[in-house]
């Protein structure tokens, strides 16, 4: 097949096929020849990995995934590009695509199907308006994976990468933080991508931690509270809180004394051990039940 970056092999595929690009689907494909290698390498693909890719578009980074890693199984939620795939991809032997919703798929069973003795990460250039929970869908599962290397908006990577303690840092920065260490890899032009973006873009990897932090008594509960403590921007953790769960500021204003923090501390100030000592002491005062 001819180079997928090629604005002449792109337009022929569009042309052929009469496909057109669908803004809801978060269509925008790479045509910059330098990224898609780069989040390859990135990306741990290589002869231990088996990669599984969200969204192949008409393959471009799915052929240099193929090139590097042992096996690859791609995601693609949109019918009309399988037929594409079978032409982009013919000369790939260890690709495997699957045409489905990748929130819909049991990744555990694929894992354990297709993955049989090797390392795992995900590597892919994400849809916007999905990132989130896209990238929550394969933490909160603690899949056996060593890292998820995407390409996100360029504000989003931002945050999801913020350091907690720090005016990025938001809900999505903590949970991340829990299930792995983020980090911030390259910019990309919006210019990258056809068709072009309103926003620029980054790509970032989230190294999978292999023990998540100690200490939590209740998960559910804890996320339950930071999501809380986020719940408006910029207000301190006592007023949040109390707003999210309906309890009085005094009640609050105690577990965050005993907490050993300052009582009009705001959550983007707080780290991760302070999250959990504070969600701790809130689940064992019985008053958010
Ligand atoms: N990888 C290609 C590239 O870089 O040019 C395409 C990336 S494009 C930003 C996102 C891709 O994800 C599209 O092909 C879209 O159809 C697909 N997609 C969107 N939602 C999806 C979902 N829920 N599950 C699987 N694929 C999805």
């Amino acid at each position: 097949m001819g180079n997928l970056t090629d604005i002449g092999v792109i337009k022929d595929i569009i042309n052929r096929y009469g496909f057109s690009f669908s803004k809801n689907l978060g269509q925008n494909f790479l045509i910059n020849p330098s990224v898609c290698p780069k989040i390859a390498e990135f990306g741990n693909a290589n002869e231990n990995f088996g990669i599984i890719e969200i969204g192949t578009g008409f393959g471009v980074l799915t052929a240099e995934l193929a090139k590097r890693a042992k096996k690859v199984v791609a995601i693609e939620i949109d019918s009309r590009l399988i037929p594409v795939l079978d032409e982009t991809l013919a000369e790939y032997h260890n690709v495997r695509i699957i045409n489905k919703d990748v929130l819909k798929v049991d990744l555990h069973r694929l894992i354990s199907d297709e993955f049989a003795g090797l390392s795992v990460a995900v590597c892919a250039n994400l849809p916007y308006n999905l990132t989130s929970p896209i990238i929550m869908y394969l933490l909160e599962q603690r899949l056996p994976l060593k890292s998820i290397t995407v390409m996100v908006q360029k504000e989003a990577g931002q945050r999801l990468c913020a350091r907690l303690g720090t005016r990025e840092a938001g809900a999505v920065s903590v949970a991340i933080n829990y299930f792995a260490a983020p980090k911030m890899l390259f910019n990309v032009s919006r210019g990258s991508f056809i068709p072009k973006p309103n926003v620029d873009s980054c790509v970032i990897r989230l190294d999978i931690r292999e023990k998540t932090p100690e200490g939590v008594e209740n998960e559910a509960f804890f996320f339950k509270t930071v999501r809380g403590a986020f719940s408006q921007r910029r207000k301190t953790l006592c007023n949040s809180v109390s707003a999210a769960f309906g309890i009085s500021k005094d009640m609050v204003s105690k577990v965050i004394l005993n907490a050993g923090l300052n009582a009009d501390i705001r959550p983007e100030q707080m780290k991760m051990e302070d999250f959990i000592r504070f969600s701790n002491l809130l689940y064992r005062s019985n008053i958010c039940l």
